[in-house]
């Protein structure tokens, strides 16, 4: 399918010079809105040649560091600063973000799990068919800003796949290291293959993601490593001048397998005995389900089944069978 076949529009010229605000807009009949369209906004800042950068943040819209931060870039960064091209979309997934919601109210779409999308598809898979076919072919360099969401909370990090070429992982290891987050998560294999992170690796970008917090919040602290963060991989890719550095060395962990995640497997109240943080051993107790409608009943016990360090947990007390409460990275 050709992006000729989309029928999603940006209403600013991608290629002019200087900065722009505008559009993207997906189509979406309604009875309130006949020939309406979701309008995503969007904006490009394009100075003298350079790398050609994509932004993106509000991809699940209950994640907040990211749709602040690139807010702020928007009207900060100026054309006369850049060397490149800079596209900016604080919220990727406008639907969803507009309610605060991972998934969109429209067709329930997880923006995340619907690369490369359908232009004929729902409203989710027209934007990644868009992303896909127009916004990844025209730049090199992309950065998915994520946090835990709702349900979710981690430890403020930089979330990458391995590359098992030595010259792009050296290259991705520069790039998540300049962005200067105190974690960086190298995962050994897609987390899912029809994310934006898989998509862009098929494009051949240098990409990564960020998992900075959640809880369905923000704070200064994640705030600030999501603000500086982006201008330091700018500084980086040489797209704006130097920038300070980071304060503290970033400490890289590896993903390596589903041994490092702990799943409820039934329904309750779950009362974890671990904090975010806390280094653990395999067999070591992570915590118990109380059942509060059969309380003469025992606790389900739960143990990690691998050991490292808890950088995710979750956030709501009321888990379900399949609900993820912790994961674990290993160090190097
Ligand atoms: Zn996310």
């Amino acid at each position: 399918m050709t992006s000729s076949a989309s029928p999603v529009i940006v209403d600013i010229d991608l290629q002019a010079k200087g900065k722009h605000f505008g559009h993207i807009r997906v189509p979406h009949s309604t009875h309130e809105s006949a020939y309406g369209f979701i309008a995503i906004p969007i904006a490009v800042v394009n100075g003298c040649s350079g790398p050609d950068v994509l932004l993106t943040a509000g991809n699940h819209g209950d994640e907040y560091e990211g749709q602040i931060a690139l807010l702020k870039l928007m009207r900060s960064l100026l054309a006369q600063d850049v060397r490149g091209r800079v596209i900016i979309i604080p919220r990727l997934n406008q639907p969803a973000a507009a309610v605060g919601r991972r998934t969109s109210p429209l067709d329930e779409g997880n923006l995340n799990r619907l690369f490369p999308g359908d232009p004929m598809g729902s409203p989710t898979a027209q934007i990644a068919h868009f992303v896909d076919t127009v916004l990844l072919p025209m730049t090199q360099v992309s950065l998915d800003l994520h946090s835990g969401g709702s349900s979710l909370e981690y430890l403020p990090c930089v979330y990458a796949t391995a590359s098992p070429d030595t010259a792009r992982q050296a290259r991705l290891q520069a790039a998540v290291t300049a962005f200067g987050a105190p974690l960086v998560l190298m995962a050994q294999q897609e987390i899912s293959s029809r994310s934006l992170m898989a998509c862009a690796r098929a494009h051949g970008h240098l990409h990564f993601a960020t998992e900075l917090g959640g809880a369905g919040t923000t704070t200064p602290a994640t705030q600030a490593i999501a603000d500086r963060g982006v201008l330091r991989l700018l500084a980086h890719l040489g797209v704006i001048d130097p920038v300070a550095p980071p304060p503290d060395a970033t400490r890289m962990m590896r993903i390596s397998g589903s041994s490092q995640y702990v799943y409820a497997p039934v329904r309750g109240l779950f009362e974890p005995a671990f904090a975010l943080g806390d280094t653990v051993q395999v067999g070591q107790p992570a915590g118990c389900i109380h059942f509060p409608e059969e309380p003469e009943r025992a606790p389900c016990e739960l143990v990690f089944a691998d050991s490292g360090m808890v950088v995710c947990r979750r956030v709501p007390s009321l888990v379900a069978p399949g609900d993820c409460v912790a994961h674990l990275a290993a160090d190097f």
